[in-house]
């Protein structure tokens, strides 16, 4: 089976530096022929048996041995990339493995780009792009939700469900077609109350996908958040127990975090992008009126808000600041939660924010065991029940989650003119929705997109 690629690529798919082993990758029409002229297993590299091991000896130009190693021979289409592919095990040095690479340069292989071995699986129908978006997802994983949550895509979870969509609204616009242009014969196989449910079915089925978006959002791109709050009610300190270190310089003089903190870290299933801020609060000095500037940019842009308050004290005019702001934030759809620190030592002082914040915890930052209760109150607010665990596909990245909206809508819209003007605008908003599901999982994807998610990956994979 020939490629669609007339080059033959080669690229080191093992990290850089010293390993105990490596592997070089070469794949095209011309890869076999390319490595036989410097691997030298037992019998010539195009007989060897596709997909076993055979240790052989790596040669230069002149016949000398530069490694001795394993090759495997993948024949197309039985291959990652589906193309014929040579996988070379070397011992793991960093001039070992540019000197192997080298020959296979010399014997007439290209260097690959990044992520092209997966972008030509994805050319010749091996993945589909969620598939190919779920590769990245678990070399980059920074957690084991998502790694599991990738790994279910890689098996092409999100795919079949996006195909599913897909078929039923082809099954409507079908009969749509039919409907319009050979109206005297009987080829609708769905008459206009069978299209409704069809529609409604398929808008049933992206709503869920676009529910999904949330978890998968928080698991796999983060959730950017912000900890705020006046000077001294704790801030670094919370900082310092989510991100399990002393990240931030904790004292006792107010107004000591002048900058913007920003850490990334998982807490239970989701991954936070964590900013502990200098506070929002009046100051005259010019260098932390820059950090108080910076933090209400951040906390504008975020999408969880840590508001926390020293509750062994009363709440003062800078606490109803924070309050007015964080209510004005949650308004415009950042989730709130409240943190009432200091509970340690807590006074007789009733405070009022329970009846304020829909969402709060009670802690003491200080205290290793407060970590538990704000891992579960944040992990509840964005993964909802057992979704995680669940057989249902889920949407991982913004560009997915884009495309499920603007398909949702565009059926949502055909349902409208179905209701009001019959099957023919109906049909063409249907269309328009597929071909949005088309570019989301590759069947009809823009280069643009393409190179985007190719480029995210390593060389070498
Ligand atoms: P920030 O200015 O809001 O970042 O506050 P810090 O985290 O620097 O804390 C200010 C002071 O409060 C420090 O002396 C902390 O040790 C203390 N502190 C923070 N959390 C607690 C707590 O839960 N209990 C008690 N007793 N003190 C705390």
């Amino acid at each position: 089976m020939k490629s669609m690629f007339s080059s033959t690529i080669a690229a080191i798919s093992t990290p850089r530096g010293k390993g105990g082993i490596a592997v070089i990758r070469v794949s095209g029409d011309e890869a076999i022929g390319i490595c036989e002229k410097f691997i030298f297993p037992s019998k010539p590299l195009s007989s060897v048996e596709a997909r076993k091991a055979s240790f052989c000896k790596i040669c230069d130009a002149s016949g000398e041995t530069l490694d001795e190693g394993i090759v495997t021979v993948f024949r197309a289409p039985h291959s990652y990339t589906g193309e014929d592919t040579v996988e070379i095990s070397c011992h793991g040095g960093e001039i070992i493995c540019r000197e192997i690479l080298s020959r296979a340069f010399e014997c007439g292989a290209v260097q690959a780009s990044a992520g092209e071995f997966t972008r030509r699986a994805f050319s010749s129908g091996k993945l589909s792009l969620t598939e190919a978006e779920a590769v990245i997802g678990m070399i980059d994983a920074k957690s084991t939700s998502e790694l599991k949550l990738s790994r279910k895509n890689l098996d092409g979870k999100l795919s079949k469900q996006i195909g599913a969509v897909y078929d039923k609204i082809k099954g409507v616009v079908g009969s749509v077609y039919a409907g319009i242009d050979f109206p005297d014969e009987d080829l609708m196989t769905l008459d206009e109350s069978g299209m409704k449910v069809g529609i409604v079915e398929s808008i049933k089925m992206l709503e869920a996908l676009e529910r999904s978006y949330k978890a998968g959002h928080a698991v796999c791109e983060g959730i950017p958040t912000v900890i705020c709050g006046k000077p001294n009610t704790g801030k670094s300190t919370l900082l310092n127990l989510i991100t399990g270190y002393e990240r931030a310089i904790v004292t006792d003089i107010a107004g000591t975090t002048r900058d913007v903190i920003t850490e990334t870290v998982v807490l239970g299933d989701v991954t936070l992008l964590l900013s502990d801020t200098a506070g929002i609060h009046a100051t005259s000095d010019k260098i932390e009126q820059i950090g108080v500037e910076k933090s209400i940019e951040k906390i504008n842009e975020c999408e969880l808000l840590l508001c926390v308050f020293d509750i062994s004290r009363e709440l003062d005019s800078e606490d109803e600041e924070i309050i007015s702001f964080a209510k004005k934030a949650e308004e415009n759809g950042t989730c709130v939660i409240c943190v009432m620190n200091k509970s340690d030592i807590k006074s007789d002082v009733e405070t009022k924010l329970g009846s304020i914040f829909g969402n709060t915890v009670e802690i003491s930052a200080k205290d290793k065991d407060s970590l538990e209760p704000v891992k579960n109150i944040i992990n509840d607010m964005f993964i909802e029940g057992n979704i995680l665990q669940s057989d249902g596909a889920i949407v991982t990245n913004a560009r997915q989650h884009a495309s499920v909206m603007r398909a949702l809508e565009l059926c949502k819209s055909a349902e409208a003119a179905l209701d009001a003007f019959g099957t023919d605008i109906a049909g063409s908003e249907l269309e328009r929705a597929m071909s949005e599901l088309s570019e989301l999982d590759g069947r009809e994807v823009g280069i643009d997109i393409v190179n985007d998610i190719f480029g995210r990956f390593c060389v070498g994979k």
